[in-house]
């Protein structure tokens, strides 16, 4: 690991003597220096910083003032800070710790003690990193269908819940539009189930590829996706359910699929709409629009509001 320390002391001899004892370890591959406070803190905020030393009394603005500006960063809050104090400084170490010190260091400092010290913040830190990584790892674990990599139906559905708080908030559109593969038990059933998965993940590629940043797409279950858009009516969601189902009638496969011609129905709901209240009402129309496309003959796109087609 790459790891980096920030020396903040107006004693640029000081600093030097740090850096020569800390260099006689392996702890770090990059050391930064500031003079006060206020370079410290512009250096933490542009550099990936692991561990802090800073000196109490400088001129500028001082350890006080630089620990008070790491409280106001919420992404600083891992970063320990070791104060450098005088010996006889109580009321100083006191004050720095109840400010979010971690830890201090007296000087004239033993270099044995300053590097121990150092070591048991960097452990601390990395520790904390990696614990923040894997919370990270377990929640996008937790919001994605393992299958096609995009959002489950769990994520979904508390997107959409949000989104439609938001709408009404702000008096903006919302849609949604749910995709079913067409036949799609017969690409099973044809080709086998392993094939069949290669399917809904070109499916979801379509989707992925397709949409705008802020759109959300997951896998409803089995063979069925929902796309949520923000920011959209049902004229312009209408369009973009057009462009999926082209998007997947143009998906071209190879090897024992190279015969399949794959398509999709849609169904397209949006709000606001007089029927819709609570996003069971969005999805319930949604589906109702697909179940619709499906009925007319399937690969096309039927929208909140279209009357069925008979079939003759
Ligand atoms: P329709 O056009 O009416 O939608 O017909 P369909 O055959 O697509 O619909 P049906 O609901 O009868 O079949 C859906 C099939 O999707 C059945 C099921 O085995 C398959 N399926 C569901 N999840 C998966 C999956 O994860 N992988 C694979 N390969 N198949 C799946
Ligand atoms: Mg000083
Ligand atoms: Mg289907
Ligand atoms: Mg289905």
């Amino acid at each position: 690991m790459n790891s980096s320390i920030l020396i903040i002391d107006d004693s640029p001899t000081l600093r030097q003597e740090i850096i020569d004892i800390l260099q006689r370890t392996s702890l770090f591959t990059f050391y930064f220096e500031a003079g006060d406070g206020i370079e410290g803190f512009k250096m933490v905020l542009n550099k990936r910083v692991d561990v802090i030393l800073c000196d109490l009394e400088m001129p500028g603005m001082d350890g006080f003032k630089f620990l008070s500006m790491m409280g106001t960063r919420e992404e600083l809050q891992d970063v320990p800070v070791i104060m450098l104090t005088g010996r006889e400084d109580q009321d100083a170490k006191v004050r720095g710790l109840e400010q979010g010190a971690s830890d201090y260091v007296t000087k004239p400092f033993d270099p044995a003690e300053l590097v121990a010290r150092v070591k048991v913040q960097l452990k601390i830190k990395s520790l904390q990193d990696s614990l923040k990584k894997s919370n990270e790892l377990l929640l996008k674990l937790s919001n994605t269908d393992p299958l096609t990599q995009l959002f489950n139906r769990r994520f979904l559905t508390e997107a959409l819940d949000r989104e439609l708080t938001r709408s009404t908030r702000t008096n903006t559109p919302l849609a949604l539009i749910m995709l079913d593969i067409d036949h799609f038990k017969k690409v099973n059933d044809t080709y086998g189930h392993q094939r069949g998965d290669l399917v809904l993940k070109r499916v979801a590629n379509v989707l992925h590829a397709g949409l705008r940043e802020y759109d959300i797409a997951a896998r409803f279950g089995g063979e069925e996706f929902a796309i949520i858009l923000p920011g959209t009516t049902l004229d312009q969601a209408s369009e973009a359910a057009e462009r999926i189902r082209l998007g997947c009638a143009d998906i071209s496969f190879t090897d024992e699929l190279a015969s399949l011609s794959l398509t999709v129905s849609l169904g397209v709901a949006a709000f606001p709409h007089s029927s819709i209240r609570h996003i069971d009402d969005l999805i319930r129309e949604a589906d109702y629009a697909l179940y619709r496309a499906k009925r007319s003959g399937r690969n096309r796109v039927s929208l909140l509001g279209d009357t069925p087609h008979r079939t003759p």
